[in-house]
């Protein structure tokens, strides 16, 4: 069974397509607009791009500005996504759709439209109430920081910071989110208080990493076909293709399917200018750029992978050569 259909990664040729891209992003013209809602995320310098892939044999390959951390925003939805599953099965999907939304991720139209079930896991209010599933009874200043402490498991390299000013910018400009939250209390699908869902969201968005520590945190994603049912549990392998199928659908807001038809593989944005984008059993990619698109995903960082998917030939939806 071992190595069936497989071929080796070719890393010679992805360390030269990766420093190609690092080159020709780093001359790029247009660089995008800064998210600026969260006055902290306005601050940061929007000409800067890192890369990093790490392929299932273990190696990363990194070019750019790949140790710069950044704030991973909306992609801490993957990880709470997989705690959530990992907790209550199936039961998630009674709380929160599976389907992209085709409204703004942070509409209050839509969570009134689907009396307060969120379209899907990583629009604002589905994160929402996915943060409401991860809480037990403790409150305030106590309630642990789950969804970072598994990203720092999952880096496996001691403990990742979070962001306190960003934190302190978002607590401060939340009001949408606030909205959302209260909405969704008002029809009996948020558990916990208010005030400490957005403790926890608030936090996990505030998560500081590079792009190389992304990528590793992705790992789990990716799997290696080999590691099933050794190092890696069938049903840990199944919540990753899951988790996989939701970040296709509906992981780069509203540009979605542009992203799909363009890259090929699934991903989750950040307004932060992050992408974390799996190439499944073969490789864990994270890049950013803060500058973002008109969708809100970052413009040079979607150019980086749709060039990396076209010259690895990686797109999920089948190759075009020969080997
Ligand atoms: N913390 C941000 C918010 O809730 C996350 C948005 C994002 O990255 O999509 O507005």
């Amino acid at each position: 069974m071992a190595g069936r259909n497989r071929t080796d990664i070719d890393h010679e040729l992805l360390k030269k397509v990766v420093d190609g891209i690092a080159v020709e992003i780093g001359n790029a013209t247009e660089w995008g607009k800064n998210s600026d809602y969260i006055p902290e995320l306005a601050k940061v310098d929007t000409r800067q791009f890192g890369i990093a892939v790490l392929t299932r044999d273990g190696k990363t390959i990194a070019g750019g500005a790949s140790e710069t951390q950044f704030s991973i925003q909306s992609i801490s939805k993957v990880f709470a996504l997989t705690l959530a599953l990992k907790k209550h099965g199936d039961k998630v999907w009674k709380r929160v759709g599976k389907e992209p939304s085709g409204d703004p991720y942070n509409s209050i139209v839509d969570m009134e439209r689907h009396k307060g079930i969120p379209r899907n896991p990583f629009i604002n209010a589905g994160a929402l109430v996915v943060d409401d599933m991860l809480l037990d009874d403790r409150a305030g200043d106590d309630i642990p920081d789950t969804v970072r402490d598994f990203i720092a498991e999952m880096i496996g390299e001691g403990e990742i910071g979070i962001d306190e000013d960003v934190v302190a910018s978002e607590h401060t400009s939340g009001y949408t989110n606030k909205a959302l939250a209260n909405l969704a209390k008002s029809f009996d699908n948020l558990h916990h208080e208010v005030a400490d869902v957005m403790h926890i969201y608030v936090r996990q968005c505030a998560v500081a990493l590079s792009c190389r520590q992304l990528a590793r945190a992705g790992r789990y994603l990716m799997l290696d076909r080999e590691d099933i049912d050794d190092k890696v549990s069938k049903q840990d392998a199944e919540r990753a293709r899951r988790v996989n199928a939701i970040m296709l659908t509906c992981g780069q807001y509203d540009g979605s399917g542009d992203f799909a038809y363009r890259v090929g593989l699934p991903a989750k944005s950040g307004v932060g200018g992050g992408i974390l984008a799996i190439v499944p059993n073969t490789a864990s990619i994270a890049v950013w750029s803060p500058g973002l698109d008109e969708n809100g995903n970052s413009l040079l960082g979607t150019l980086a992978l749709e060039r990396l998917s076209k010259r690895m030939d990686w797109s999920i939806f089948g190759a075009i050569r020969r080997v």
